[in-house]
């Protein structure tokens, strides 16, 4: 069964409320593709106004983050019982910038995942590896250890509905792009892992996402890669081009 493509934008840390309005707006006419899933990922802050927006569009809303419990002494946190209720549907979990700055790691991010499928949130799940790692050849090495690790306990069920996204750390934001070949190879690999810890047909299921520098001047050749279901979109998720992105 051929997989459903998934373009998803990570807003990160842009866009004020009645910005992400406005650009809501002017991606709509854009973006409208019945044949793909578009989810914006967007601040705690937007999520509110966004889902409102989105309403009675192909869009779906995701959060960028969240905390791994429901409730309580917690400030500043947000729970995924809150981003449920206020109308999201996916979570991205271990993305680059968050391992990096905010010290998650692969133990605390297993907890997310699990509390995600146990909480109705679909996981986008991050893996990339850096630049030194690629040069010293243990990109394959690193990403399956990940992957591994962050789905601890998860249910080959679980890991078919879900969304790996395969993001080298030196494309991202850089206007470095991994070459279609360089992506395929990894996604490629990543969907292995699945059959090797799920079974083939969970690993046909999973949807794997590449993201890096992805826009509307490369994305059809990374798309038309039989591992390549998709896109995380991080600079170009904030310009027409992403309506670019899903139609390629
Ligand atoms: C991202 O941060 O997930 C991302 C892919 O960013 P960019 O597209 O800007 O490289």
């Amino acid at each position: 069964m051929a997989r459903r493509r998934i373009i998803a934008g990570n807003w990160k840390m842009n866009m004020t409320p009645s910005e992400a309005v406005e650009l809501v707006n002017t991606l709509k006419p854009l973006v409208d593709n019945a044949d793909v899933d578009v989810v914006y990922c967007v601040p705690a802050i937007d999520i509110v106004p966004v889902v409102e927006a989105v309403k009675g569009t192909n869009v779906a809303v995701g959060a960028e983050n969240f905390y791994i419990e429901d409730k309580g002494a917690f400030t500043g946190e947000i729970s995924a019982p809150m981003l449920l209720d206020a109308g999201v549907k996916y979570v991205i979990i271990g993305h680059s910038e968050r391992r990096d700055y905010f010290k998650e790691d692969d133990a605390f991010l297993n907890k997310k995942v699990l509390k995600a499928f146990a909480s109705g949130l679909t996981p986008i799940l991050c893996c990339g590896e850096s630049k030194e790692q690629r040069e010293n050849g243990v990109t394959i090495d690193w990403i399956r250890l990940q992957i591994k690790s962050d789905l601890v306990g998860v249910t080959a069920e679980q890991v078919a509905s879900m969304v790996i996204a395969y993001e080298p750390i030196w494309a991202i934001g850089t206007g470095l792009t991994a070459t279609s070949d360089q992506a395929q190879e990894v996604c490629k690999a990543i969907r292995d892992l699945i059959a090797e810890l799920y079974g083939t047909d969970t690993a046909e299921a999973v949807r794997i996402q590449y993201g890096g520098s992805m826009n509307a001047g490369n994305a059809a050749e990374l798309l038309s890669k039989p591992d390549i279901d998709g896109g995380l979109i991080g600079g170009a998720a904030l310009k027409p081009d992403f309506g670019k992105i899903v139609n390629a």
